[in-house]
């Protein structure tokens, strides 16, 4: 091993601030003892401007997984027709839970890379109108594509049907505004945006899904919403509490907002030009086109076809201590992925983009760190 820092800048997990390690660090505070439902406290006021709702946001010891678990069962019951909108690994994984979960599934496919629009779930909508529940991400994470979740929103907050968006790549990464836009259930993990270690998942649901959860006798005794909410408001959870995490989370919440959340959404949104703009100059390319379209928290390039990522990759941690990602099932070698969401700034991408430049088969000749420094500083003065 050379003598150089690691950069992890991959989707999860993401590098942990040394305030948030500190914190952790510390003895644990019991977790039915005062002192840590303060924390609690503080952590759900500041939860609920994170997901901008007004309602509980539900703590629980798990991946993000979890939380999307918890949404199938506690909101829909078996039999149940719900729309489950992929355009990737992490959407796939959608249609798994759902059929665990004995829901009647409809799915409405794009290609990876691709998006879903909000007429395509109109559409969807229109042609089945026993459909009951949406089930898309906000951010795929497997190919870097950004669902237009407020447009999708506009559909279904009209309609007897919950929207069910998976954030986990998306929250605190760009802006959701959960309840002005009209999100049935928001649920993210700890590992990505918010710079913490994984274990923790977050789950807020809408007035009208909270009555749903409360019309379905619980079903999975671990992941029961209409119990946790009653621990919840007296800022304890069910079972053990993840204590450090949740004393860590304190730290990572209060650093976001004192950087301010309308700063740290520029900064990973200058991030993503920076990036994409590297690439370019690179001769690679961006594997989402539209600038609309692309997510603010990583970006994955599709390979040429006579290249494969693993090399790639292997080469980047090996020679410049920079962790990338290859793409996911089918597009494992077609694609790598840099992931900038979290604790991670200009100068990791610009590590990341010479490590990148310094694996491929061929070195690039352009001037890809310009461009790259170049297009952050166009989209920080924008
Ligand atoms: C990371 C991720 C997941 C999976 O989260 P785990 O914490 O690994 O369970 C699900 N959806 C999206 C969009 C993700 O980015």
């Amino acid at each position: 091993m050379s003598f150089q820092a690691t950069r992890m800048l991959t989707p999860g997990p993401t590098p942990i601030p040394d305030r948030v390690r500190l914190a952790m660090a510390a003895p644990l505070p019991h977790h039915r003892k005062d002192a840590f439902k303060q924390i609690m406290a503080e952590n759900q006021a500041m939860l609920r401007q994170l997901f901008c709702t007004e309602g509980p946001v539900i703590p629980l010891a798990s991946s993000g997984t979890g939380s999307m678990t918890a949404a199938a069962f506690n909101l829909f019951e078996p039999g149940e027709k719900v729309l489950v909108a992929t355009a990737g690994y992490f959407g796939n994984r959608w249609l798994d839970i759902v059929k665990m979960r004995g829901l009647d599934p409809v799915v409405l496919r794009r290609e990876a890379g691709q998006s879903i629009e909000a007429e395509d779930i109109r559409a969807a909508l229109d042609a089945d109108p026993a459909i009951r529940g949406v089930f898309m991400q906000i951010s795929e994470t497997s190919t870097g594509v950004l669902h237009p979740i407020q447009d999708v929103a506009a559909v279904t907050r009209d309609r007897n049907v919950l929207l069910v968006a998976d954030g986990i790549s998306a929250v605190s990464i760009s802006p959701v505004r959960m309840d002005e836009w009209g999100i049935d259930c928001l649920l993210t993990g700890s590992q990505k945006g918010l710079m913490l270690p994984p274990g923790l998942a977050f789950i807020a649901l809408s007035p009208r899904a909270w009555a749903r959860a409360e019309q379905i006798s619980p079903n999975c005794y671990y992941f029961d919403l209409v119990g946790e909410r009653t621990q919840c408001a007296k800022n304890q959870t069910h079972y053990t509490s993840p204590i450090s995490l949740l004393v860590g989370l304190n730290e990572a919440l209060k650093m976001l907002f004192e950087f301010g959340m309308d700063n740290v959404f520029k900064k990973q949104r200058a991030l993503t030009c920076m990036a994409r703009a590297g690439i370019k100059a690179m001769g690679l390319e961006p594997m989402v086109k539209d600038e609309k379209r692309c997510t603010w928290g990583l970006t994955s390039i599709r390979l040429p076809d006579d290249m494969q990522a693993s090399p790639i990759i292997a080469n980047a941690y090996k020679e410049w201590g920079v962790i990338l990602t290859a793409g996911q099932a089918d597009l494992k070698e077609k694609v790598v992925r840099l992931a900038h969401m979290g604790w991670v700034d200009w100068a990791d991408i610009t590590a990341a983009l010479h490590a990148l430049a310094y694996s491929l088969p061929e070195k690039p000749q352009g001037a890809y760190l310009e461009a790259a420094l170049a297009a952050y500083h166009k989209a920080l003065a924008e």
